[in-house]
């Protein structure tokens, strides 16, 4: 499969080229925050698969609860969040599938932090964990 998208102004294009490894809903506050919504959606890819089409982001860093430091990165233009990356962890790359052009293509496969999650939400079909799993 070969997929397109970009940020809400236009200014950033890219494509994927292969299926992704996984697509993760995160229902934890840091997602929600983010997104300004529900929950986040994580589509998880080799570097590889990501080619950038035209337009320039800019990255800020956090550090995870994990310890770790995620490094995001976004259209200066418009502020709309592209994909995150791990610092050691740049051979993956943790787009936001929302970005695409045809997001009706994506199946998630699992569900996080449904202990973060808004108490509305009822995605009963997939598989659940209330944390994020080791
Ligand atoms: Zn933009
Ligand atoms: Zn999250």
């Amino acid at each position: 499969m070969t997929a397109s998208g970009g940020c809400e102004c236009g200014a950033f294009r890219y494509e994927i080229d292969g299926a992704p490894k996984a697509v993760i809903v995160c229902h934890c506050t840091h997602c929600q925050r983010q997104s300004g919504s529900a929950f986040g959606m994580s589509m998880v890819l080799a570097a590889n698969q990501f080619q950038l089409l035209h337009g320039v982001l800019k990255s800020f860093s956090r550090q995870a609860d994990s310890g770790s430091t995620i490094n995001c990165y976004f259209c200066p233009e418009c502020g709309n969040r592209i994909y995150n990356q791990k610092t050691g962890g740049e051979s993956v790359v943790i787009l936001k599938p929302g970005t695409l052009d045809n997001p009706k293509a994506i199946t998630p496969s699992r569900q996080l932090w449904t202990s973060e999650k808004q108490n509305w939400i009822e995605l009963s079909d997939l598989v659940a964990f209330e944390y994020q799993p080791g």
